[in-house]
């Protein structure tokens, strides 16, 4: 390939440590549904710190080898999960920049959410808002942005220009009230918070919420604002990091060592199996805790006579960003609601590659709307 301006950069996950730019030929239209999108706010997935700050590719094939790990890993990110190099990033706000033929709903330059999920809106499973499950795009593995080329040609969301297909469902339009960076996460990450805490505190109103943070760290304080914004009467969030802790404060929750009675709506953000527990024994009768860490062991123990006695309900799972952003984003619209506090980081777009070794909560990358 020749280098220059046919070509467009993306960001790489070269190997545990270090990312690079790659130049690679322009994405194109390829259907009459398409959209070519230009992402100008990328945040980092929690979970994209698990392959940079630790070489868990070779660790997790191993593990997998050996029983240790629960081969049902290889199902969702492939046979060779993380590993390098491929590109990196599933966690944008973009501007359209072509859409196709059939493209009704999505105009050029509109700023839209690109959900992490590739998904087409029209078949059972994304019908039952399961859209990261979407029969038509996932096949053994998921189909995804920035996970490697097991979860399909997407890319990653670092990137100069996107294709999107399904544009008119998959694309969710920001409103023009709400600064784009305050959504950077909606991808993902705010999503996953969103379902953590807001559907169990609409069944269960004043519920006490508890998150346990650390592990998964921008879900876990996403969490605790989003539930102190739905009127949870307690939300007690523990984490020792005193930055977190700071912001978990200024959203409205109570920073505390450890669980203090029971609650109604828990949150397992430290993504250990400690803090699994920790959630489970806590919940008061009926109640729910949605686990949003990564438990990589085979037969992890969860206390099920516990969870028996007191009527308890676990969800987990991958979160379905496309199903919750349009009440995501009109919430946002309409309270206000500071998420761009949970950004511990901002770095300017061309410093990715460093900046994306950060070890930081939350780090969000930049750069001018048009391009
Ligand atoms: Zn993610
Ligand atoms: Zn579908």
């Amino acid at each position: 390939m020749t280098y220059g301006v046919a070509t467009v950069r993306e960001l790489q996950l070269i190997r545990s440590g270090r990312l690079a730019w790659r130049e690679r030929e322009p994405p194109a239209l390829q259907a009459p549904g398409d959209a070519i999108v230009r992402p100008f706010l990328a945040a980092r997935c929690d979970g994209d710190t698990v392959p940079i700050h630790r070489p868990v590719s070779r660790a997790l094939q191993a593990g997998i080898a050996v029983g240790a790990i629960d081969p049902v890993v290889a199902c969702i990110c492939g046979r060779v999960p993380f590993k390098g190099p491929f590109a990196i990033g599933h966690e944008c706000v973009a501007e359209v920049v072509s859409v196709g033929a059939a493209v009704e709903q999505v105009r050029v330059g509109q700023v839209v959410v690109v959900p992490w999920a590739v998904s087409c809106g029209a078949c059972a499973r994304c019908e039952r808002g399961l859209t990261s499950k979407c029969e038509t795009t996932t096949q053994r593995t998921l189909a995804a942005f920035g996970f490697g080329p097991a979860s399909g040609p997407w890319g990653g969301m670092v990137a100069d220009k996107l294709r999107v297909p399904y544009a008119d469902h998959m694309l969710v339009p920001v409103p023009p009230e709400v600064p784009p960076e305050r959504v950077a996460a909606g991808s993902d990450n705010l999503a996953d918070a969103w379902r953590s805490v807001v559907p169990p505190l609409h069944e269960r109103p004043g519920a006490r919420v508890l998150i346990v943070g650390g592990g998964a760290r921008s879900i876990g304080l996403y969490a605790a604002g989003l539930a102190a914004a739905h009127g949870a009467s307690d939300v007690d969030y523990v984490d020792e990091n005193p930055r977190r802790r700071a912001i978990g404060d200024s959203l409205g929750a109570r920073t505390v060592s450890k669980p203090s009675g029971v609650y109604d709506v828990a949150v397992e953000a430290s993504s250990r199996t400690a803090g699994l527990r920790l959630a489970l024994r806590a919940l008061a009768p009926g109640g729910v805790c949605t686990a949003v860490g990564y438990y990589l062991a085979s037969g992890t123990r969860v206390p099920l006579m516990r969870m028996y006695a007191t009527d308890a309900t676990l969800r987990l799972g991958v979160s379905h960003a496309r199903a919750v952003l349009p009440d995501l984003l009109a919430f946002v619209a309409r309270t206000g609601f500071p998420a761009e506090r949970v950004t511990t980081l901002t770095a300017d777009w061309d410093e990715a590659p460093r900046a994306y070794t950060a070890r930081t909560t939350k780090l969000v990358l930049q750069r001018d709307r048009s391009g």
